[in-house]
């Protein structure tokens, strides 16, 4: 966090150096400094900006995955699963999209397609989900539960570099939805007899989500 403090301490001083000549017309600059403002608001670390970008695009990755595995898949009734839960995904990608505003970042999903992203290693990543989505249903569900393992692991990634209140609030909430996720393709693999095996989280901790009851995430 020692960047993320240099950069608050340049945010207030650039506040200063904007207001100061303002505040000295008005006489109000002998006590200026005493009453500089926290100038907090708008200033994230390089971190909390990359994790934020990096989310929005997940997220969109997640639904745009879902909504073309169920355009696939959709008949069959192991596949409703697909269209529910792109549903949440929505919520999901436009909650961040709500702090990148929040905090005048720019949103690397602004006029992207279904399926077109920024990010390099995530068009990667949904062209070879697609790809393992085709194949058959089952390999379509295994599919979305990778999808919710990575989210997991990666949000908790973008958590740890954070101390910002209101993103700390959206993380938890994506990742009580995920959980949920993971949680309801865990259920259609059983009932087709696949037991899914976890390769980006641990097997415990796919294990405690996949055996914990639904939870009720709040926005
Ligand atoms: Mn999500
Ligand atoms: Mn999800």
């Amino acid at each position: 966090m020692k960047r993320k403090q240099f950069l608050r301490y340049t945010g207030a001083a650039l506040s200063v150096a904007a207001l100061g000549p303002v505040l000295t017309a008005c006489g109000g600059g002998s006590d200026f400094v005493s009453t500089a403002p926290a100038a907090t608001v708008g200033i994230l670390s390089p971190e909390e900006i990359a994790g934020l970008k990096f989310m929005r695009e997940e997220e969109k990755l997640a639904h745009d995955v879902y909504v073309y595995l169920y355009g696939l898949w959709g008949a069959n009734p192991n596949a409703t699963v697909f269209s529910l839960i792109a549903l949440s995904e929505t919520t999901h990608t436009e909650a961040i999209l709500a702090l990148l505003v929040k905090y005048g970042i720019a949103d690397p999903a602004a006029g992207k397609l279904p399926g077109e992203f920024t990010d390099p290693a995530l068009q990667t990543l949904y062209n070879t989900l697609i790809g393992m989505g085709q194949v058959s249903l089952i390999e379509a569900l295994k599919v979305g539960a990778l999808i919710e393992e990575t989210d997991i692991h990666d949000i908790n990634a973008k958590k740890a570099v954070t101390d910002e209140v209101d993103i700390v609030q959206v993380y938890d909430s994506l990742l009580c939805g995920s959980r949920n996720h993971l949680r309801a393709f865990n259920t259609q693999l059983l009932a087709l007899g696949v037991t899914y095996v976890p390769t980006v989280i641990t097997q415990a901790e796919w294990d405690a989500i996949a055996n914990a009851l639904p939870e009720t995430c709040g926005g």
